[in-house]
C-alpha cells in the first residue's frame, strides 16, 4: 500500500508512520517529494491495517497497490526511473542504440565491428560471450576470452558494453568486464539468478521471455528490484505466437504498457523480434514511434558468415542507414 502524507506534514509524523509500519513488519520505502512525502509499504495489507494508518496524524490517504508487482509499479513510484550507463542515461528521453554482433566471435572481428557501429552512431556495444543456444552442438561463445575482448572494445571506443549472464556463478567475473548484464529471454524466470542480480550494482537489461505475459515479465523485474537493485531496463524482444513467418512476434504494445504500469525504462530488440534483417529497420522505427527508450540491434560485417543469428543481423552500412532514420524520427517526436 501507499501512504500519502499531508502537504507539509512534519518530520515527526512521518517518522511515527514509518515506525509503526516497521513494527507491523512492513518494508518501508520513503519518497520525499518537494511538496509531500509518499511512503511505500510492502507487506500483508488488510482493511484493518489500512484504517489504522488512515487515522494517524499527518496521513492524507492510504492507497492499496492493486497490481501484484509493487516496487516496479508506477503507483509505487510515479517518476520515471532513469538508469545511468557509462556517461549516458537510459530513460531520460534520449534514444540509446545498442549494437554489435550476436556473439563475440574473435578479437579482430569484434574490434572492427565495434568501431563501425560507433562511427554509425551506436551509444553502447553488445556481444554475447556466453550464448544460450537451442542446440548444445552450436557455437556456445568464447566465454571469458569474449569478455576480455568486450572490455578491450570498450577501452578503444569509449562505449559501455552489454553482455548476457546465464549463471549466478558468473556474476562476479562478468561485473569486472561489462557495464550492463543482460538477462536473456530464456532466463527471464530464473528466479535464483534474478535474486542474485538484485544484489549487484550493475544495471540489468531484462529481456521478456518468449512466452511470458507482460505481468510475468514485470514480476521478474520485481524480483531484481526487491532484492536490492533498482537499475532495471526492460527489453521487448518478441514472443512466440502461431505466426511462423517471423522468428517471434514483436509486441510493440508492450512499450506503452510498460510505461503505464511501471516507472522502468524500456528498449526494443527488433533483431530477435523478427529474425529477418529486412524487418529490423521498419520495426526499429515502429518501436521509436511507440515510445521506447532505446534499441538493441545485431550487426555483423558479414552476416552470411556469422556464427549465430546471421539472418537477422544488419550490415554496418544498413545499420548506419537505420540510425539516421531513428535519429530523425526521435528528434521529430521530441
Ligand atoms: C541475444 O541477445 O543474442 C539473445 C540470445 O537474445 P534473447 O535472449 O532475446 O533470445
Ligand atoms: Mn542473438
Amino acid at each position: 500500500m501507499i501512504i500519502v502524507m499531508e502537504r507539509n506534514a512534519p518530520e515527526s509524523q512521518i517518522r511515527q508512520v514509518e515506525q509503526k509500519l516497521q513494527d507491523k513488519g512492513f518494508q518501508v520505502h520513503l519518497s520525499q517529494g518537494v511538496e509531500r512525502t509518499i511512503i511505500g509499504a510492502i507487506g500483508e495489507r488488510t482493511q484493518a491495517i489500512m484504517e489504522a494508518f488512515e487515522t494517524m496524524g499527518g496521513v492524507e490517504k492510504v492507497v492499496p497497490i492493486v497490481q501484484p508487482f509493487k516496487m516496479a509499479s508506477r503507483e509505487f513510484k510515479s517518476e520515471s526511473t532513469v538508469v545511468k550507463v557509462g556517461d549516458g542515461w537510459v530513460g531520460d528521453g534520449s534514444m540509446q542504440v545498442i549494437a554489435g554482433p550476436c556473439a563475440v566471435e574473435g578479437r579482430e572481428k569484434f574490434l572492427e565491428v565495434a568501431q563501425m557501429v560507433k562511427d554509425a552512431g551506436a551509444t553502447m556495444l553488445r556481444g554475447g560471450a556466453f550464448k544460450p543456444r537451442t542446440s548444445p552442438y552450436s557455437f556456445q561463445g568464447l566465454e571469458e576470452e569474449g569478455l576480455e575482448i568486450l572490455a578491450e572494445a570498450k577501452r578503444i571506443t569509449g562505449l559501455p558494453v552489454v553482455s548476457e549472464i546465464m549463471d549466478p556463478r558468473m556474476i562476479q567475473m562478468m561485473c569486472d568486464y561489462v557495464d550492463v548484464l543482460q538477462v536473456g529471454a530464456r532466463n527471464m524466470q530464473n528466479f535464483f539468478l534474478l535474486r542474485e542480480l538484485g544484489k549487484c550494482d550493475k544495471p540489468i537489461l531484462l529481456k521478456r521471455g518468449p512466452s511470458a505475459t507482460i505481468e510475468e515479465w514485470i514480476m521478474a523485474a520485481e524480483y531484481i528490484i526487491s532484492s536490492g537493485n533498482p537499475r532495471v531496463i526492460m527489453c521487448e524482444r518478441g514472443i512466440r505466437t502461431f505466426e511462423k513467418y517471423t522468428r517471434n512476434t514483436l509486441d510493440l504494445s508492450a512499450v506503452p504498457v510498460i510505461k503505464q504500469l511501471t516507472h522502468l525504462p524500456v528498449i526494443v530488440d527488433p533483431s530477435h523480434g523478427t529474425g529477418k534483417w529486412k524487418l529490423v529497420e521498419p520495426m526499429a522505427l515502429a518501436a521509436v514511434g511507440a515510445g521506447c527508450d532505446g534499441l538493441i540491434v545485431e550487426v555483423h560485417q558479414n552476416p552470411s558468415e556469422a556464427l549465430s543469428d546471421g539472418p537477422q543481423s544488419l550490415t554496418p552500412d544498413n545499420f548506419k542507414l537505420m540510425v539516421e532514420k531513428v535519429t530523425r524520427l526521435s528528434a521529430a517526436m521530441n
